[in-house]
Order: structure tokens, then C-alpha cells, then sequence
């Protein structure tokens, strides 16, 4: 995997889990979702979300007993497990569909400077980001 600078060979902020899902329509990535082992700035594990511009790249902490649940979901490519965990790691995804879509394929409708509800091709709305 390149691209991630925090990892190193001692193991600190290890890649524990990634996955890059797929848009429905056009079948460019339409996010990443990693998941890294404690590392500073961070003392706990973290994930990591990239490649959405709509909605720009996302960093946050998780509990310890979201770990493995995280951990299966990249595995497995669970990109629902992903949302129901947190809508904003998965800005991508329209669970009406039940498919991911890249930014390009959606229809952004800013509320305010951070806060961005979508339009997904087959016409559902989400809220992508809130304030
Ligand atoms: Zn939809």
C-alpha cells in the first residue's frame, strides 16, 4: 500500500485494515477506508478516510470495542457496517441503494460552509457531511 506516510517499519500506525470501495457507476474508487494501529498523534487506533472530495479526507479515534468491528467490515468490504458505525466515514455510500458512488456522481447541495447533503444517480438524499 503506498501513500501513507505514518507508517513505518517498527509497526507503529500500522494498516490494520483498508479497503477501497468501488463507485457503481463509473468503477473508480470512490473512497478508502483505513483503519491504523495506535500511533501518535493518536494513542488509540484510528481510521481514516480519503479519496472523497466532496466531503475531503476524515481522521478520527475509535474506541477499543469498535476495533474488530471495523477490522471485519474493511475486510469484507461491509461498506454498510462501515456507515451504521459512522455516516461521515462513508460519505460515498448511499444506503438506499445499498451501492457507493464516487463525488463526481453526486449531486451536491451545500447547507453551509460544512455541512453538504447529496443526491445519489438514482435520486435519494443524504447528508454527506454535517457542521
Ligand atoms: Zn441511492
Amino acid at each position: 500500500m503506498k501513500g501513507f506516510s505514518l507508517v513505518d517499519e517498527a509497526g507503529v500506525g500500522r494498516i490494520e485494515g483498508h479497503c477501497d470501495f468501488r463507485c457503481a457507476s463509473t468503477g473508480l474508487v470512490a473512497g478508502s477506508v483505513a483503519l491504523h494501529s495506535p500511533a501518535p498523534p493518536w494513542n488509540r487506533y484510528w481510521v481514516e478516510l480519503s479519496g472523497f472530495s466532496l466531503t475531503g479526507d476524515l481522521q478520527q479515534g475509535i474506541e477499543p470495542s469498535s476495533v474488530e468491528l471495523l477490522r471485519e467490515a474493511l475486510r469484507c468490504g461491509e461498506v454498510r457496517t462501515l456507515w451504521q458505525y459512522d455516516r461521515e466515514l462513508a460519505p460515498f455510500f448511499c444506503p438506499e441503494c445499498g451501492l457507493c458512488y464516487a463525488a463526481s456522481a453526486w449531486q451536491a447541495h451545500p447547507n453551509s460552509a460544512t455541512s453538504i447533503d447529496g443526491i445519489c444517480p438514482a435520486g435519494h438524499r443524504r447528508r454527506l457531511c454535517a457542521d
